[in-house]
Order: structure tokens, then C-alpha cells, then sequence
């Protein structure tokens, strides 16, 4: 009898093209955090920048909109989404430079996740190449190895504010380069891309006529006056794809909505631009309710100053959470002028660090605090981390009190 039920177990396999996917900033880590929550352990979450859990609430003119229209989302909206939030969409980019863009340029999403491999599966077939920034947001290259691409790697400098080295970025460009990525500012490192690097990487762009993805999703969230400079603005000549959501600046990450823009010369595109509507007719619509959100949050109801300048919490967690971690004996880090992220370097002189995912694991299991290992982002070395800076200060500081603990005493 056993025997026989054994017969109808099939092996379930996954499919192989997953084989050269990886998410590591999810994996073995956050497994291991799991199984001590359920062994009854609490753990100190910095590993996700998700502003809901650390008290970031959206404002309450966004989601009272949002409410206002949740009887009219019970159907399906148009493919590319409502026509309401696609204006405004248009709207904001037009007012941000980018010219000749209208709501049938705009694809809005269930977040920037889903619009980063939409855009990656209309675009490659295997051994296609796509430039991808080291560090990178690791859902980018997971994306584009999940559409048979092949990710190739540009450095960013760490000793140039991580700005895009322009001369590693020119020689891994080949024949068979169709697209390149710039995440700006960047996460994981906080870099703000000088105008300068931007021009530069644009021109390669153009000498080379490759399709310009750009993930803009925290063009918002500056500090010290950095000037952030959309890819789109300074290249009207040349086609450019930008990403951007409600999940950062909005604060409404668990919404799932993020918005696609089309800029610049589409007459050579159109096959390209065929296929993307074909792929979101086939998810017939974004997440209705949430839509509705892109309005308010896009015309002005929303501004974050009040939270980057000196006093506002996201600057003052920035300023705090740099200055314990740079104190660390043989830590030094790049003070982010973006986004929501500390990347500090661990000297190998005084950390050799070998498996820099097991060190978060020791981390885990010695202190009880969850962080991101730096090669999960797609870095070469195993000598960096990444740490959220969402968090208020006495737990930003009781975090880095713990990683400073755990680093004092520790040797691979
Ligand atoms: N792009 C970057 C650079 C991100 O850091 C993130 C989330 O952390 C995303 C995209 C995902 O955005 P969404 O929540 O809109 O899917």
C-alpha cells in the first residue's frame, strides 16, 4: 500500500532557468532568523527598508483618498492602469524635466518589483547582456538571469562616493549589450550620482544605443542639499525607462505600487513597447485600490522635507547611525547622501572575513540582530554589510552597540 502511494509522489523539481537566480538578501539569513523567532527569540530587524514597521505611516490625506475610493476598485482598471493616476503620474514628470511624456507612456504596477521584470522579459532572449551596477539591488540582476539575460557588473567606486566608475562601465559593453541600469540613488550604498558621472554614463548609452533602465525610487529622499538629476531630464534624445513607486517617499511599500515611464524617442521601440503592453494585458491590471493612492501622494500632498532636514528623523537616524558605525574600530563607511541605507566596509586587515553571509548568521545567532551581507548585493568581496537607518535612535543604537559587541570578538 505505502508502496503505492510512493508511485503517485512526483519529483517536483523547480524549472532550471531558476538555477542562476539568486535573492541571497532573503535567504539563508532571514531563514535562519525565522527558525530563532520561532524558537522564541526576538530579533532586531535592519535588513528591509519597509517604513511601515519603524512608525513611518503614510499621511493620512493619501490613505483617507484611498479609502474615499475603494467602492469604485472592484473591477479591473485599464492594463496600464487608471487613467487618474497615469495623469498624474505624466504630471510629475513634466514638472521634474522630462519632457513630451503623456499617461499612454506611463505603466503603473504592483510595485517597482513587478515593473523590473516585466520590463527585463520584453526585452531579452538568452545571452542577451544588460549592465548592472556592483552593488546592485539584487532583484535587478535576479530579474535578468530569471529572463535568460546575462547580468554583467559595472564597479561603483567606493573611494568616488560609489559614483559609477565610467571606464569599468565602458569595457564591459559588447555586442551583445542591450540595455543598461542605473540605480540612483543607489541602494545599497546611498550614493547620489554626480550630474558629471550621470552625462557620462548617458553618452555611453547613446554611442552604443542601449535602452536606459533607471530605478528612481528614492529620487526624493536627499540629504545635505544633494541634488538628485533624473537619467530621463538629461537625455530627451534617448529612449529611458524610469522606475519609481509609493514604497520609499510615500511610505506605503505593503500598497504594491510603483509607476514605469516612457521617455524620449519611441518610433524604433515600438516592437519593444508592443511587447510590454502584451505583458500587461496579461496581468490584466495593477492592484486597483492602490492606485488611487498615486494622485495625492504625486500632487502634492505629500512632502518629506519635514523628515530630511537637520531635526527630521530620516536625518538625524542617518546622522547618528554613521557616526556610531564609523566609531567601530576597522569600520569606515560613505555617509549616504540618499536613501535609507548604511554600507559600511569591515577592514579585512582587522575583520578577514571570508563568508560574509555566515558572519551574518554568527551575527544572528550571538546578537539577536538581522542585517544584509554586502556580496548579497552583487559586490565581488565579502567585506561590507548593509544596515536600514529607518529605525529610531535609541535602537539604531542599541543595534550598533550589538554589532560592535559581536565584531570585537569575532574571527572566521
Ligand atoms: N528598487 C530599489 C532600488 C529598491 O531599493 C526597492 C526596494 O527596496 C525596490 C526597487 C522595490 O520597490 P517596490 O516596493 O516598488 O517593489
Amino acid at each position: 500500500m505505502a508502496s503505492e502511494r510512493r508511485d503517485h509522489n512526483v519529483q517536483v523539481a523547480q524549472a532550471s532557468r531558476l538555477g542562476n537566480v539568486r535573492y541571497d538578501i532573503r535567504g539563508p539569513v532571514l531563514r535562519r532568523a525565522r527558525q530563532l523567532e520561532a524558537a522564541g527569540h526576538e530579533i532586531l530587524k535592519l535588513n528591509l527598508g519597509n517604513p511601515a514597521p519603524f512608525g513611518l505611516d503614510a499621511p493620512d490625506d493619501v490613505l483617507s483618498d484611498v479609502v474615499k475610493h475603494v467602492s469604485d476598485s472592484q473591477g479591473y482598471s485599464d492594463a496600464r492602469g487608471i487613467q487618474s493616476a497615469r495623469d498624474a503620474v505624466a504630471q510629475f514628470f513634466d514638472r521634474r524635466g522630462v519632457t513630451g511624456v503623456s499617461p499612454e507612456h506611463v505603466f503603473l504596477g504592483n510595485g517597482v518589483s513587478e515593473l523590473i521584470v516585466m520590463s527585463l522579459q520584453a526585452l531579452l532572449d538568452p545571452g542577451d547582456e544588460v549592465l548592472v551596477p556592483s552593488p546592485d539591488y539584487p532583484l535587478w540582476t535576479g530579474a535578468i538571469n530569471l529572463c535568460g539575460g546575462s547580468a554583467v557588473h559595472y564597479r561603483c567606486d567606493e573611494q568616488n562616493d560609489w559614483n559609477p566608475d565610467l571606464e569599468h562601465l565602458a569595457s564591459k559593453i559588447t555586442d551583445r549589450t542591450r540595455a543598461m541600469v542605473i540605480i540612483n540613488p543607489n541602494n545599497p550604498t546611498g550614493a547620489v550620482y554626480s550630474r558629471e558621472i550621470l552625462l557620462g554614463m548617458l553618452d555611453l548609452a547613446r554611442t552604443h544605443r542601449l535602452l536606459v533602465l533607471t530605478d528612481e525610487i528614492y529620487d526624493q529622499i536627499l540629504y545635505d542639499g544633494a541634488v538628485h538629476n533624473s537619467a530621463a531630464a538629461l537625455a530627451p534624445d534617448l529612449l529611458v525607462l524610469t522606475l519609481g513607486g509609493l514604497s520609499k517617499t510615500y511610505r506605503l511599500a505593503g500598497f504594491r505600487s510603483g509607476w514605469l515611464v516612457i521617455s524620449g524617442p519611441r518610433e524604433h521601440a515600438t516592437d519593444y513597447l508592443d511587447g510590454l503592453e502584451l505583458l500587461a494585458n496579461m496581468r490584466l491590471c495593477p492592484n486597483v485600490p492602490a492606485q488611487h493612492a498615486i494622485e495625492p501622494a504625486l500632487g502634492g500632498k505629500v512632502d518629506i522635507t519635514h523628515l530630511l532636514e537637520p531635526g527630521g528623523r530620516l536625518r538625524d537616524q542617518r546622522d547618528f547611525a554613521w557616526q556610531r558605525m564609523t566609531a567601530i574600530p576597522g569600520v569606515t563607511c560613505y555617509q549616504p547622501a540618499g536613501a535609507l541605507y548604511l554600507f559600511p566596509r569591515l577592514d579585512p586587515e582587522v575583520y578577514p572575513i571570508r563568508d560574509d553571509e555566515q558572519m551574518m548568521i554568527d551575527l544572528l545567532e550571538q546578537q539577536y540582530l538581522l542585517l544584509s551581507h554586502g556580496s548579497g548585493f552583487n559586490l565581488p568581496t565579502t567585506d561590507h554589510l548593509r544596515m536600514v537607518f529607518l529605525a529610531t535612535v535609541p535602537v539604531l543604537d542599541d543595534a550598533i552597540g550589538r554589532l560592535a559587541r559581536f565584531l570585537s570578538g569575532y574571527r572566521q
